[in-house]
């Protein structure tokens, strides 16, 4: 069984069909590529499957469950991970303080008290600071790290929710292509070791036809290919609408 199955979901926005009757399933351990020019839909499909938008019609099932009409906290307790497009970390708290607060949110509602308990998850932590290479840079204030070291501890705060499905929507915005390539390269690496699936909107085709297992590409709010980098990179439709050829 798939792990997301799609069917037939729409949202428009007055007049404008933002998707339209859009289709896929998304199988464990995959990384996808939702591509297309500026205001194909993509951010749209994030939105509805992390629960944000609620579709006009379809269903989004995570492991035979619906998801459609649930509440994103609802939906991402089910596993449904996300990474935000604007920084999540607290620039004045250390790497490892950042980790530890999501940790401990994932057990007990934060509040005022968080602070002298910072020592609880220090090892579990550690170990996914470890994963994204990040575990020496621990004690530095987020405020400080470059902005590639700022998007791994974000990826590692992910990470701690244990998703199944994570959800990554321009995840190298405002990055050089050296870094957009590490930090695809190493989500890469945590689809394959944690057979997680990850969803990923990028615009750097090089960075994508690298790392990415499949490509869905979408056009005016459909969704026109998909399949490997040789099947994307051959499609008429796709060199027509996508790359203006
Ligand atoms: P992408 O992420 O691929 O650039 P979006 O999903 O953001 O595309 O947008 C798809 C279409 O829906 C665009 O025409 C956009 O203007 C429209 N749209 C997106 N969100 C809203 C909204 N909240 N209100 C009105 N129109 C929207
Ligand atoms: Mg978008």
């Amino acid at each position: 069984m798939s792990l997301l199955k799609v069917e037939h979901i729409a949202k428009s926005f007055g007049g404008v069909k933002a998707i339209n009757d859009v289709s896929f399933e998304l199988p464990k351990g995959q990384l996808l590529a939702l591509l297309g020019p500026n205001g194909a839909g993509k951010s749209t499909c994030f939105n509805m499957l992390n629960g944000q938008l609620r579709p006009d019609s379809g269903s989004i099932k995570l492991e035979g469950v619906e998801l459609v009409g649930k509440h994103p906290r609802q939906i991402w307790r089910a596993g449904v991970g996300r990474t935000f497009q604007i920084s999540a970390t607290f620039g004045s708290l250390t790497v490892l303080e950042n980790l530890q607060m999501v940790l401990l949110s994932r057990y007990k509602k934060l509040n005022r008290w968080w602070k002298p308990v910072t020592h609880y998850f220090q090892e579990e932590a550690m170990v996914l600071l470890d994963q994204v290479g990040m575990a020496d840079q621990a004690d530095r204030a987020c405020s400080v790290l470059a902005y590639g070291d700022v998007k791994r501890v974000e990826l590692a705060m992910a990470l701690a929710h244990e998703p199944t499905l994570l959800l990554m929507d321009e995840p190298t915005a405002g990055m050089a292509p050296r870094e957009r390539n590490q930090l695809i390269a190493l989500v890469k690496k945590m689809v394959v070791d944690r057979n997680l699936s990850v969803l990923f909107t990028e615009h750097s085709m090089d960075v994508v036809f690298e790392h990415a297992d499949r490509m869905m590409v979408f056009a005016r709010g459909e969704l026109i290919a998909d399949g490997d980098s040789d099947m994307i990179r051959n499609d008429a439709r796709v060199r027509e609408v996508y790359f203006g050829s």
